[in-house]
Protein backbone atom coordinates (compact mmCIF):
# COMPACT_ATOMS: atom_id res chain seq x y z
CA UNK A 1 0.00 0.00 0.00
CA UNK A 2 1.72 3.53 -0.79
CA UNK A 3 1.73 5.76 2.31
CA UNK A 4 0.03 8.90 1.66
CA UNK A 5 2.22 11.47 2.38
CA UNK A 6 1.51 15.42 1.54
CA UNK A 7 4.04 18.00 0.49
CA UNK A 8 6.78 19.11 3.16
CA UNK A 9 8.93 22.57 2.28
CA UNK A 10 12.09 22.98 3.81
CA UNK A 11 14.43 25.85 2.97
CA UNK A 12 18.30 25.65 2.91
CA UNK A 13 20.90 27.71 1.24
CA UNK A 14 21.32 27.52 -2.40
CA UNK A 15 24.96 26.46 -2.86
CA UNK A 16 24.71 24.86 -6.60
CA UNK A 17 21.97 25.87 -8.91
CA UNK A 18 20.33 23.54 -11.03
CA UNK A 19 16.96 20.93 -10.14
CA UNK A 20 16.94 17.68 -8.80
CA UNK A 21 14.23 15.33 -9.00
CA UNK A 22 14.79 11.60 -7.37
CA UNK A 23 14.64 9.28 -4.42
CA UNK A 24 16.45 10.05 -1.44
CA UNK A 25 19.84 8.19 -0.67
CA UNK A 26 20.58 8.72 2.74
CA UNK A 27 23.93 8.88 4.02
CA UNK A 28 24.23 8.32 7.93
CA UNK A 29 27.22 8.96 9.25
CA UNK A 30 26.73 8.33 12.91
CA UNK A 31 29.96 7.23 15.01
CA UNK A 32 30.65 4.87 17.25
CA UNK A 33 29.45 1.64 15.80
CA UNK A 34 31.72 -1.19 16.61
CA UNK A 35 30.34 -4.51 15.08
CA UNK A 36 32.46 -7.05 12.98
CA UNK A 37 32.47 -5.64 9.29
CA UNK A 38 31.23 -8.25 6.60
CA UNK A 39 34.15 -10.89 5.23
CA UNK A 40 35.22 -10.11 1.56
CA UNK A 41 37.72 -10.34 -0.45
CA UNK A 42 39.48 -7.84 -2.28
CA UNK A 43 41.55 -8.26 -5.69
CA UNK A 44 45.10 -8.11 -5.31
CA UNK A 45 45.19 -4.74 -7.71
CA UNK A 46 43.15 -2.84 -4.77
CA UNK A 47 45.50 -3.87 -2.10
CA UNK A 48 47.30 -0.94 -2.56
CA UNK A 49 44.39 1.49 -2.61
CA UNK A 50 42.48 0.23 0.46
CA UNK A 51 46.01 0.63 2.31
CA UNK A 52 46.08 3.96 1.90
CA UNK A 53 42.79 4.13 2.46
CA UNK A 54 43.31 2.51 6.10
CA UNK A 55 46.19 5.31 6.47
CA UNK A 56 43.64 7.98 5.64
CA UNK A 57 41.42 6.73 8.34
CA UNK A 58 44.32 6.37 11.04
CA UNK A 59 44.76 10.34 10.09
CA UNK A 60 41.67 11.43 9.77
CA UNK A 61 40.66 9.82 13.66
CA UNK A 62 43.94 10.94 14.76
CA UNK A 63 43.10 14.80 13.99
CA UNK A 64 39.42 14.46 15.23
CA UNK A 65 41.26 13.17 18.83
CA UNK A 66 43.68 16.08 18.42
CA UNK A 67 40.88 18.49 17.77
CA UNK A 68 39.03 17.18 20.71
CA UNK A 69 42.15 17.13 23.08
CA UNK A 70 42.37 21.28 22.27
CA UNK A 71 38.64 21.53 22.94
CA UNK A 72 39.45 19.66 26.39
CA UNK A 73 42.29 21.40 27.23
CA UNK A 74 40.05 24.69 27.49
CA UNK A 75 37.24 23.30 29.48
CA UNK A 76 38.89 20.35 31.80
CA UNK A 77 42.08 19.62 33.85
CA UNK A 78 45.42 17.96 32.26
CA UNK A 79 44.41 14.21 33.78
CA UNK A 80 40.88 14.56 31.65
CA UNK A 81 43.19 15.22 27.90
CA UNK A 82 45.54 12.27 28.96
CA UNK A 83 43.00 10.20 27.99
CA UNK A 84 43.22 10.72 24.27
CA UNK A 85 46.95 11.08 24.41
CA UNK A 86 46.60 6.72 25.15
CA UNK A 87 43.97 7.22 22.20
CA UNK A 88 46.69 8.94 20.03
CA UNK A 89 49.28 6.26 21.11
CA UNK A 90 47.04 3.55 19.02
CA UNK A 91 46.37 5.75 16.28
CA UNK A 92 50.18 5.85 16.38
CA UNK A 93 50.72 2.23 17.01
CA UNK A 94 53.12 0.97 14.34
CA UNK A 95 53.03 -3.30 15.62
CA UNK A 96 48.76 -2.66 14.69
CA UNK A 97 49.16 -0.85 11.55
CA UNK A 98 52.06 -3.38 10.10
CA UNK A 99 49.30 -6.42 11.10
CA UNK A 100 46.65 -4.37 9.40
CA UNK A 101 48.65 -3.99 6.19
CA UNK A 102 49.50 -7.29 5.87
CA UNK A 103 46.08 -9.10 6.36
CA UNK A 104 45.11 -6.48 3.46
CA UNK A 105 47.74 -7.40 1.27
CA UNK A 106 48.60 -11.40 2.10
CA UNK A 107 45.29 -12.52 2.40
CA UNK A 108 43.30 -10.01 0.80
CA UNK A 109 41.21 -8.79 3.06
CA UNK A 110 39.51 -5.08 3.07
CA UNK A 111 40.71 -2.68 5.51
CA UNK A 112 38.01 -2.25 7.92
CA UNK A 113 37.34 -5.95 8.43
CA UNK A 114 41.07 -6.21 8.90
CA UNK A 115 41.08 -3.67 11.04
CA UNK A 116 38.64 -4.91 13.17
CA UNK A 117 39.92 -8.61 13.68
CA UNK A 118 43.22 -6.97 14.59
CA UNK A 119 42.11 -4.60 16.71
CA UNK A 120 40.11 -7.36 18.18
CA UNK A 121 43.46 -9.83 18.78
CA UNK A 122 44.59 -6.96 20.58
CA UNK A 123 41.93 -6.51 22.96
CA UNK A 124 42.11 -10.11 23.66
CA UNK A 125 45.65 -10.52 24.39
CA UNK A 126 45.04 -7.35 26.99
CA UNK A 127 42.08 -8.60 28.60
CA UNK A 128 43.96 -11.80 29.82
CA UNK A 129 46.59 -9.55 31.69
CA UNK A 130 46.77 -9.77 35.28
CA UNK A 131 46.81 -6.10 35.62
CA UNK A 132 43.64 -4.48 36.27
CA UNK A 133 44.23 -0.64 35.10
CA UNK A 134 45.68 -2.26 31.76
CA UNK A 135 42.41 -4.82 31.61
CA UNK A 136 40.46 -0.86 31.79
CA UNK A 137 42.17 0.05 28.43
CA UNK A 138 40.38 -1.99 25.96
CA UNK A 139 37.58 0.44 26.82
CA UNK A 140 39.70 2.93 24.91
CA UNK A 141 40.98 0.89 22.69
CA UNK A 142 37.22 -0.04 21.65
CA UNK A 143 36.79 3.48 21.64
CA UNK A 144 39.38 4.71 19.08
CA UNK A 145 38.84 2.06 16.94
CA UNK A 146 35.32 2.66 16.55
CA UNK A 147 36.40 5.96 15.32
CA UNK A 148 38.73 4.47 12.96
CA UNK A 149 36.15 1.95 11.84
CA UNK A 150 33.77 4.95 11.07
CA UNK A 151 36.06 6.72 9.22
CA UNK A 152 36.70 3.18 7.25
CA UNK A 153 33.29 2.66 6.18
CA UNK A 154 32.73 6.11 5.19
CA UNK A 155 33.32 6.34 1.72
CA UNK A 156 30.83 8.85 0.52
CA UNK A 157 28.55 6.41 -1.62
CA UNK A 158 29.25 3.14 -0.40
CA UNK A 159 25.68 3.08 1.06
CA UNK A 160 24.62 3.26 -2.83
CA UNK A 161 23.34 0.18 -3.51
CA UNK A 162 20.79 1.64 -5.97
CA UNK A 163 20.86 1.10 -10.28
CA UNK A 164 19.39 4.66 -10.56
CA UNK A 165 20.88 8.31 -9.64
CA UNK A 166 19.76 9.31 -6.09
CA UNK A 167 19.82 12.70 -3.76
CA UNK A 168 21.95 12.40 -1.50
CA UNK A 169 21.18 13.64 2.29
CA UNK A 170 24.06 13.92 4.90
CA UNK A 171 24.30 15.73 7.54
CA UNK A 172 27.92 16.59 6.54
CA UNK A 173 30.08 16.41 3.61
CA UNK A 174 33.65 17.17 3.73
CA UNK A 175 34.98 18.68 0.66
CA UNK A 176 36.84 15.01 0.20
CA UNK A 177 33.62 13.34 0.81
CA UNK A 178 32.11 15.75 -1.98
CA UNK A 179 34.68 15.49 -4.49
CA UNK A 180 34.65 11.29 -4.12
CA UNK A 181 31.13 11.71 -5.42
CA UNK A 182 30.27 9.66 -8.21
CA UNK A 183 28.50 11.85 -10.79
CA UNK A 184 27.17 9.29 -12.67
CA UNK A 185 24.56 7.91 -9.53
CA UNK A 186 24.41 11.05 -7.86
CA UNK A 187 21.27 14.04 -8.78
CA UNK A 188 22.22 16.43 -6.30
CA UNK A 189 23.09 16.35 -2.47
CA UNK A 190 21.50 18.17 0.48
CA UNK A 191 23.79 18.58 3.83
CA UNK A 192 23.49 20.28 6.96
CA UNK A 193 25.84 22.27 7.33
CA UNK A 194 27.95 25.18 5.33
CA UNK A 195 27.42 27.40 2.74
CA UNK A 196 27.46 28.98 -0.29
CA UNK A 197 31.30 29.55 -0.33
CA UNK A 198 32.48 26.27 1.99
CA UNK A 199 34.02 24.27 -0.27
CA UNK A 200 31.82 21.85 -0.73
CA UNK A 201 29.45 24.24 -2.51
CA UNK A 202 32.54 25.00 -4.21
CA UNK A 203 33.16 21.57 -5.23
CA UNK A 204 29.31 21.08 -5.96
CA UNK A 205 29.34 23.85 -8.63
CA UNK A 206 32.21 22.50 -10.54
CA UNK A 207 30.88 19.14 -10.38
CA UNK A 208 27.51 20.86 -11.96
CA UNK A 209 25.79 19.11 -8.89
CA UNK A 210 22.79 20.84 -7.88
CA UNK A 211 23.28 21.49 -4.34
CA UNK A 212 21.18 22.75 -0.98
CA UNK A 213 23.43 23.69 2.43
CA UNK A 214 21.91 24.39 5.78
CA UNK A 215 19.10 22.48 5.66
CA UNK A 216 17.51 22.78 9.18
CA UNK A 217 18.20 19.11 11.52
CA UNK A 218 14.40 18.68 11.75
CA UNK A 219 14.07 17.90 8.29
CA UNK A 220 15.66 14.89 8.45
CA UNK A 221 14.10 12.98 10.70
CA UNK A 222 11.20 13.28 8.31
CA UNK A 223 13.06 11.65 5.51
CA UNK A 224 13.32 8.46 4.54
CA UNK A 225 15.28 6.26 2.10
CA UNK A 226 13.71 6.17 -1.12
CA UNK A 227 11.22 9.31 -0.74
CA UNK A 228 10.62 11.30 -3.33
CA UNK A 229 12.37 14.74 -3.24
CA UNK A 230 12.70 17.55 -5.06
CA UNK A 231 16.15 19.72 -4.62
CA UNK A 232 16.06 23.33 -5.96
CA UNK A 233 19.50 24.25 -6.09
CA UNK A 234 18.67 27.58 -7.14
CA UNK A 235 16.07 28.92 -4.84
CA UNK A 236 17.33 26.17 -2.12
CA UNK A 237 14.07 24.76 -1.27
CA UNK A 238 13.76 21.15 -0.72
CA UNK A 239 10.31 19.65 -1.46
CA UNK A 240 9.73 16.14 0.38
CA UNK A 241 7.24 13.88 -1.37
CA UNK A 242 6.00 16.50 -3.65
CA UNK A 243 2.63 16.51 -4.99
CA UNK A 244 2.23 14.82 -8.76
CA UNK A 245 1.19 18.83 -10.07
CA UNK A 246 4.61 20.09 -8.37
CA UNK A 247 6.70 17.76 -9.64
CA UNK A 248 5.06 18.07 -13.14
CA UNK A 249 6.25 21.94 -12.85
CA UNK A 250 9.55 21.41 -11.85
CA UNK A 251 10.19 18.88 -15.00
CA UNK A 252 8.70 21.89 -16.77
CA UNK A 253 11.02 23.96 -15.27
CA UNK A 254 14.52 21.81 -15.45
CA UNK A 255 13.73 20.99 -19.05
CA UNK A 256 13.41 24.53 -19.82
CA UNK A 257 16.69 25.57 -18.10
CA UNK A 258 18.19 22.61 -20.26
CA UNK A 259 17.20 24.15 -23.63
CA UNK A 260 18.05 27.85 -22.15
CA UNK A 261 21.66 26.22 -21.32
CA UNK A 262 22.33 25.11 -24.56
CA UNK A 263 21.18 28.30 -26.45
CA UNK A 264 24.09 29.80 -23.92
CA UNK A 265 26.60 27.19 -25.21
CA UNK A 266 25.84 27.92 -29.03
CA UNK A 267 27.36 31.68 -28.12
CA UNK A 268 30.54 30.03 -26.37
CA UNK A 269 32.70 31.12 -29.49
CA UNK A 270 30.95 34.86 -29.00
CA UNK A 271 33.62 37.21 -27.05
CA UNK A 272 32.73 38.78 -23.80
CA UNK A 273 32.44 42.18 -24.95
CA UNK A 274 29.89 44.92 -23.66
CA UNK A 275 28.09 46.49 -26.41
CA UNK A 276 30.44 49.67 -26.35
CA UNK A 277 33.29 47.46 -27.55
CA UNK A 278 35.13 46.74 -23.96
CA UNK A 279 36.49 43.20 -23.86
CA UNK A 280 36.73 40.99 -20.62
CA UNK A 281 38.47 37.17 -19.94
CA UNK A 282 36.00 34.93 -19.25
CA UNK A 283 38.24 32.10 -17.96
CA UNK A 284 37.50 28.73 -15.63
CA UNK A 285 38.25 27.83 -11.87
CA UNK A 286 39.07 24.03 -11.68
CA UNK A 287 39.91 21.57 -9.23
CA UNK A 288 41.02 18.60 -11.48
CA UNK A 289 42.71 18.19 -15.01
CA UNK A 290 39.27 16.74 -16.28
CA UNK A 291 37.21 19.90 -15.55
CA UNK A 292 39.25 21.05 -18.66
CA UNK A 293 36.77 19.59 -20.68
CA UNK A 294 33.69 21.67 -19.74
CA UNK A 295 35.88 25.23 -19.57
CA UNK A 296 36.20 24.22 -23.45
CA UNK A 297 32.55 23.33 -23.58
CA UNK A 298 31.40 26.37 -22.26
CA UNK A 299 33.51 29.01 -23.82
CA UNK A 300 36.15 29.87 -21.38
CA UNK A 301 39.36 31.34 -22.24
CA UNK A 302 42.04 30.05 -19.95
CA UNK A 303 42.01 28.80 -16.61
CA UNK A 304 42.35 31.84 -13.72
CA UNK A 305 41.86 29.31 -10.87
CA UNK A 306 43.34 25.77 -10.57
CA UNK A 307 42.92 24.79 -6.84
CA UNK A 308 46.08 22.55 -7.18
CA UNK A 309 45.18 21.23 -3.35
CA UNK A 310 42.65 18.92 -4.82
CA UNK A 311 45.48 17.54 -6.59
CA UNK A 312 46.97 16.43 -2.88
CA UNK A 313 43.66 15.47 -0.97
CA UNK A 314 42.40 13.24 -3.38
CA UNK A 315 46.18 11.78 -3.53
CA UNK A 316 47.02 8.79 -1.72
CA UNK A 317 50.14 10.21 -0.83
CA UNK A 318 52.10 13.33 -1.66
CA UNK A 319 52.52 14.20 -5.98
CA UNK A 320 55.95 14.60 -6.57
CA UNK A 321 57.88 16.46 -9.11
CA UNK A 322 57.44 14.41 -12.04
CA UNK A 323 53.82 13.70 -10.84
CA UNK A 324 52.79 17.01 -10.82
CA UNK A 325 54.89 17.81 -14.03
CA UNK A 326 52.96 15.36 -15.82
CA UNK A 327 49.24 17.07 -14.06
CA UNK A 328 50.62 20.57 -15.15
CA UNK A 329 51.46 20.04 -18.79
CA UNK A 330 48.35 17.68 -19.57
CA UNK A 331 46.69 21.49 -18.34
CA UNK A 332 48.66 23.49 -21.07
CA UNK A 333 48.59 21.06 -23.71
CA UNK A 334 44.84 21.31 -23.58
CA UNK A 335 44.75 24.78 -23.03
CA UNK A 336 46.92 25.36 -26.24
CA UNK A 337 48.48 28.59 -25.28
CA UNK A 338 45.72 29.91 -23.31
CA UNK A 339 46.76 31.45 -19.66
CA UNK A 340 46.61 28.45 -17.21
CA UNK A 341 46.66 30.01 -13.33
CA UNK A 342 47.57 27.46 -10.75
CA UNK A 343 47.48 28.72 -7.59
CA UNK A 344 49.69 27.22 -5.29
CA UNK A 345 48.81 24.32 -2.24
CA UNK A 346 45.99 26.52 -0.15
CA UNK A 347 45.92 23.53 2.58
CA UNK A 348 43.99 24.91 5.82
CA UNK A 349 40.54 26.26 6.73
CA UNK A 350 37.88 23.93 5.69
CA UNK A 351 40.42 21.95 3.31
CA UNK A 352 42.47 20.66 5.96
CA UNK A 353 44.25 17.71 4.37
CA UNK A 354 44.72 14.96 7.37
CA UNK A 355 47.69 13.49 6.01
CA UNK A 356 49.41 16.70 5.78
CA UNK A 357 48.24 18.51 8.57
CA UNK A 358 49.54 16.50 12.01
CA UNK A 359 47.84 19.10 14.28
CA UNK A 360 44.61 20.59 15.12
CA UNK A 361 44.16 24.26 15.15
CA UNK A 362 41.85 26.24 17.63
CA UNK A 363 41.14 28.60 14.61
CA UNK A 364 42.22 26.74 10.78
CA UNK A 365 41.21 30.17 9.10
CA UNK A 366 43.27 32.62 10.97
CA UNK A 367 45.95 29.64 11.08
CA UNK A 368 48.98 28.81 9.09
CA UNK A 369 46.68 28.91 6.39
CA UNK A 370 47.50 28.50 2.20
CA UNK A 371 50.75 30.66 1.63
CA UNK A 372 51.30 30.51 5.56
CA UNK A 373 51.45 26.96 5.70
CA UNK A 374 53.58 26.38 3.22
CA UNK A 375 56.18 28.98 3.83
CA UNK A 376 56.18 27.51 7.42
CA UNK A 377 55.26 24.34 7.97
CA UNK A 378 55.77 22.85 4.92
CA UNK A 379 58.47 24.27 2.46
CA UNK A 380 59.34 21.11 1.07
CA UNK A 381 55.74 20.98 -0.43
CA UNK A 382 56.23 24.11 -1.75
CA UNK A 383 59.51 23.65 -3.36
CA UNK A 384 58.50 20.87 -5.42
CA UNK A 385 55.36 22.59 -6.67
CA UNK A 386 57.57 24.93 -7.76
CA UNK A 387 60.09 23.36 -9.29
CA UNK A 388 57.53 21.57 -11.08
CA UNK A 389 55.57 24.41 -12.10
CA UNK A 390 59.04 25.71 -13.41
CA UNK A 391 59.73 23.01 -15.20
CA UNK A 392 55.90 22.51 -16.71
CA UNK A 393 56.48 26.61 -17.43
CA UNK A 394 58.17 26.04 -20.98
CA UNK A 395 55.36 24.35 -22.45
CA UNK A 396 52.65 27.17 -22.56
CA UNK A 397 51.47 30.24 -20.89
CA UNK A 398 51.50 29.46 -17.23
CA UNK A 399 51.08 31.58 -14.37
CA UNK A 400 51.74 31.16 -10.43
CA UNK A 401 49.19 32.62 -7.95
CA UNK A 402 49.72 32.52 -3.88
CA UNK A 403 47.02 32.20 -1.85
CA UNK A 404 46.16 33.87 1.70
CA UNK A 405 49.04 36.88 1.13
CA UNK A 406 48.74 39.06 3.98
CA UNK A 407 52.45 41.12 3.52
CA UNK A 408 54.97 42.11 0.79
CA UNK A 409 57.57 39.07 2.74
CA UNK A 410 55.40 36.33 1.91
CA UNK A 411 55.86 37.16 -2.15
CA UNK A 412 59.64 38.46 -1.72
CA UNK A 413 60.73 34.94 -0.06
CA UNK A 414 58.81 32.56 -2.46
CA UNK A 415 60.59 34.92 -5.04
CA UNK A 416 63.92 34.18 -3.44
CA UNK A 417 62.72 30.42 -3.12
CA UNK A 418 62.16 30.34 -6.96
CA UNK A 419 65.64 31.65 -7.88
CA UNK A 420 67.46 29.23 -5.95
CA UNK A 421 65.28 26.99 -7.65
CA UNK A 422 65.97 28.04 -11.27
CA UNK A 423 69.72 28.43 -10.67
CA UNK A 424 69.60 24.18 -9.27
CA UNK A 425 67.43 23.31 -12.04
CA UNK A 426 70.13 25.12 -14.33
CA UNK A 427 72.84 23.14 -12.59
CA UNK A 428 71.29 20.02 -13.05
CA UNK A 429 70.59 20.75 -16.69
CA UNK A 430 66.95 20.63 -16.61
CA UNK A 431 64.88 22.75 -18.74
CA UNK A 432 63.11 25.86 -16.64
CA UNK A 433 60.88 28.76 -17.67
CA UNK A 434 63.35 32.01 -16.71
CA UNK A 435 60.30 34.04 -15.99
CA UNK A 436 56.96 32.89 -14.67
CA UNK A 437 54.39 35.29 -13.28
CA UNK A 438 53.39 35.34 -10.00
CA UNK A 439 50.38 36.60 -8.69
CA UNK A 440 48.82 37.20 -5.39
CA UNK A 441 45.34 36.53 -4.49
CA UNK A 442 43.71 39.81 -3.03
CA UNK A 443 41.26 37.81 -0.15
CA UNK A 444 42.62 39.01 2.73
CA UNK A 445 42.04 42.96 4.11
CA UNK A 446 45.56 43.23 4.97
CA UNK A 447 46.11 42.31 1.22
CA UNK A 448 44.05 44.59 -0.47
CA UNK A 449 44.75 47.92 1.96
CA UNK A 450 48.19 46.83 1.00
CA UNK A 451 47.75 46.62 -3.06
CA UNK A 452 49.90 49.26 -3.47
CA UNK A 453 53.01 47.67 -2.10
CA UNK A 454 52.32 44.39 -3.54
CA UNK A 455 51.44 45.29 -7.02
CA UNK A 456 55.55 46.24 -6.98
CA UNK A 457 56.33 42.92 -6.92
CA UNK A 458 54.05 40.86 -8.41
CA UNK A 459 52.66 40.35 -11.83
CA UNK A 460 48.90 40.18 -11.45
CA UNK A 461 46.29 40.41 -8.67
CA UNK A 462 43.15 37.99 -8.46
CA UNK A 463 40.52 38.84 -5.92
CA UNK A 464 39.53 35.99 -3.77
CA UNK A 465 36.04 37.43 -2.86
CA UNK A 466 34.89 34.10 -0.89
CA UNK A 467 37.09 34.95 1.70
CA UNK A 468 37.65 38.56 1.24
CA UNK A 469 34.62 38.55 2.43
CA UNK A 470 35.13 36.01 4.99
CA UNK A 471 37.95 37.87 6.64
CA UNK A 472 36.94 41.38 6.18
CA UNK A 473 32.93 40.95 7.70
CA UNK A 474 34.52 37.76 10.59
CA UNK A 475 32.03 35.72 8.94
CA UNK A 476 33.12 31.95 8.46
CA UNK A 477 32.48 30.75 5.78
CA UNK A 478 31.48 27.35 6.11
CA UNK A 479 29.10 28.14 9.26
CA UNK A 480 24.90 28.00 7.78
CA UNK A 481 24.16 30.66 10.52
CA UNK A 482 25.92 33.29 9.36
CA UNK A 483 24.89 33.11 5.81
CA UNK A 484 22.48 36.00 6.14
CA UNK A 485 26.03 38.13 6.96
CA UNK A 486 27.91 36.60 4.06
CA UNK A 487 27.64 39.45 1.56
CA UNK A 488 29.80 40.45 -0.95
CA UNK A 489 28.13 44.32 -1.78
CA UNK A 490 29.09 44.78 1.85
CA UNK A 491 30.39 48.79 1.54
CA UNK A 492 33.65 47.42 3.21
CA UNK A 493 34.03 44.73 1.02
CA UNK A 494 33.51 46.68 -2.15
CA UNK A 495 35.56 49.76 -0.88
CA UNK A 496 38.43 47.13 -1.18
CA UNK A 497 37.76 45.60 -4.50
CA UNK A 498 37.58 49.38 -5.75
CA UNK A 499 40.91 49.82 -3.76
CA UNK A 500 42.21 46.68 -5.39
CA UNK A 501 41.12 47.49 -8.88
CA UNK A 502 42.17 51.42 -8.89
CA UNK A 503 45.47 49.92 -7.73
CA UNK A 504 46.21 47.67 -10.23
CA UNK A 505 45.36 50.25 -13.12
CA UNK A 506 47.92 52.70 -11.89
CA UNK A 507 50.47 49.92 -11.52
CA UNK A 508 49.28 48.31 -14.88
CA UNK A 509 48.98 45.00 -13.89
CA UNK A 510 45.75 42.76 -14.82
CA UNK A 511 43.04 42.20 -12.04
CA UNK A 512 40.47 39.30 -12.10
CA UNK A 513 38.02 37.89 -9.52
CA UNK A 514 38.02 34.50 -9.15
CA UNK A 515 35.65 34.29 -5.82
CA UNK A 516 32.46 33.18 -6.58
CA UNK A 517 30.74 36.27 -7.44
CA UNK A 518 32.26 36.34 -10.71
CA UNK A 519 30.16 33.45 -11.90
CA UNK A 520 27.26 35.06 -10.22
CA UNK A 521 24.98 37.30 -13.02
CA UNK A 522 23.71 39.27 -10.02
CA UNK A 523 27.29 41.07 -9.35
CA UNK A 524 27.79 41.08 -13.32
CA UNK A 525 27.08 44.69 -13.72
CA UNK A 526 28.72 46.01 -11.10
CA UNK A 527 31.93 44.18 -11.61
CA UNK A 528 32.23 45.07 -14.85
CA UNK A 529 31.18 48.34 -14.01
CA UNK A 530 34.54 48.35 -11.50
CA UNK A 531 36.99 47.49 -14.63
CA UNK A 532 38.13 44.18 -13.87
CA UNK A 533 39.90 42.78 -17.03
CA UNK A 534 38.85 38.84 -15.78
CA UNK A 535 36.31 37.10 -14.46
CA UNK A 536 37.09 33.22 -13.67
CA UNK A 537 34.24 30.77 -12.31
CA UNK A 538 32.88 27.71 -12.60
CA UNK A 539 32.76 26.29 -16.03
CA UNK A 540 28.53 26.20 -15.81
CA UNK A 541 28.23 29.77 -15.43
CA UNK A 542 30.30 30.70 -18.55
CA UNK A 543 27.38 31.17 -20.38
CA UNK A 544 24.71 33.52 -18.67
CA UNK A 545 27.75 35.95 -17.57
CA UNK A 546 29.36 36.56 -21.17
CA UNK A 547 25.54 36.89 -22.15
CA UNK A 548 25.06 39.46 -19.97
CA UNK A 549 28.40 41.06 -20.30
CA UNK A 550 27.48 41.21 -23.98
CA UNK A 551 24.22 43.33 -22.96
CA UNK A 552 25.80 45.89 -20.86
CA UNK A 553 26.95 49.40 -21.47
CA UNK A 554 30.50 50.01 -20.08
CA UNK A 555 29.34 53.58 -19.63
CA UNK A 556 26.23 52.91 -17.94
CA UNK A 557 27.95 49.93 -15.60
CA UNK A 558 30.96 52.40 -14.46
CA UNK A 559 27.98 55.05 -13.53
CA UNK A 560 26.42 52.12 -11.64
CA UNK A 561 29.49 51.11 -9.87
CA UNK A 562 30.47 54.80 -8.90
CA UNK A 563 27.23 54.69 -7.62
CA UNK A 564 27.37 51.70 -5.65
CA UNK A 565 30.30 52.58 -3.92
CA UNK A 566 28.33 55.49 -2.13
CA UNK A 567 25.91 53.08 -0.97
CA UNK A 568 25.68 52.36 2.90
CA UNK A 569 24.59 48.94 2.91
CA UNK A 570 24.99 46.12 0.88
CA UNK A 571 20.79 45.29 0.50
CA UNK A 572 21.34 49.11 -1.78
CA UNK A 573 23.98 48.15 -3.63
CA UNK A 574 23.21 44.88 -4.57
CA UNK A 575 19.43 46.62 -6.12
CA UNK A 576 21.40 48.93 -8.46
CA UNK A 577 23.45 45.60 -9.99
CA UNK A 578 20.18 43.49 -9.45
CA UNK A 579 18.35 46.19 -11.66
CA UNK A 580 20.97 46.90 -14.47
CA UNK A 581 21.22 42.78 -14.74
CA UNK A 582 16.85 43.19 -15.11
CA UNK A 583 17.48 45.58 -18.09
CA UNK A 584 19.73 44.24 -19.77
CA UNK A 585 19.40 40.70 -19.67
CA UNK A 586 15.99 40.07 -18.00
CA UNK A 587 15.94 36.58 -18.88
CA UNK A 588 18.90 35.79 -16.79
CA UNK A 589 17.58 37.16 -14.05
CA UNK A 590 14.46 35.28 -14.24
CA UNK A 591 15.88 31.78 -14.80
CA UNK A 592 19.63 32.04 -13.36
CA UNK A 593 18.67 34.16 -9.82
CA UNK A 594 16.38 32.94 -7.46
CA UNK A 595 13.49 34.71 -6.42
CA UNK A 596 14.58 34.68 -3.03
CA UNK A 597 18.67 35.65 -3.10
C1 LIG B 1 38.38 32.86 -2.74
O1 LIG B 1 38.71 32.88 -1.56
O2 LIG B 1 37.57 33.66 -3.24
C2 LIG B 1 38.95 31.84 -3.64
C3 LIG B 1 38.73 31.88 -4.93
O3 LIG B 1 39.66 30.82 -3.09
P1 LIG B 1 38.99 29.58 -2.30
O4 LIG B 1 37.53 29.67 -2.51
O5 LIG B 1 39.58 28.34 -2.89
O6 LIG B 1 39.42 29.82 -0.91
MG1 LIG C 1 40.41 31.72 -0.90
Amino acid sequence: MPENHSEIICQGIAASSGYAIGRVCFVRQEEGFYIEPVDSTISESAVADEISHFHAALDAARNEILHLQNELRRKADAHDVGIFDAQLLITDDQLLTREVEQMISNQLKPADYAFFKVVEKFVAAISVMPDNYIKERTADIRDVAARILNHLQRRSDSSMDYDDQRIILAHDLTPSDTAALDRRRVLGFAVETGSTTSHTAILARSMQLPAVLGIPGDFFEQVKDNDMLILDGYSGKLILHPTRETEAEYRRKAEETLIFFHKLADEKRLSAETCDGFVLQLSGNIEKVEDIETVHEFGGVGIGLFRSEYMFLNASGLPNEEEQLDIYCEMLAKMKNEPVVVRTLDIGGDKLDQALQRYAEPNPFLGLRGIRFCLRERPDILRTQLRALLRAGIFGNLKVMLPMVTCVEEIIEVKKLISQLQEELHYEHIEHALHLPIGAMIETPAAALLAGPLAKVVDFFSIGTNDLVQYTLAVDRTNERLNYLDMPTHPAVLTLIANCIAVARKHNIPVSVCGQIAGDPRFTPLLVGLGVNELSMPPAMLGPVRRVIRKLQMADAELAAMEVLECETSAKALEISMKMLRDAAPEIAELIVPENK
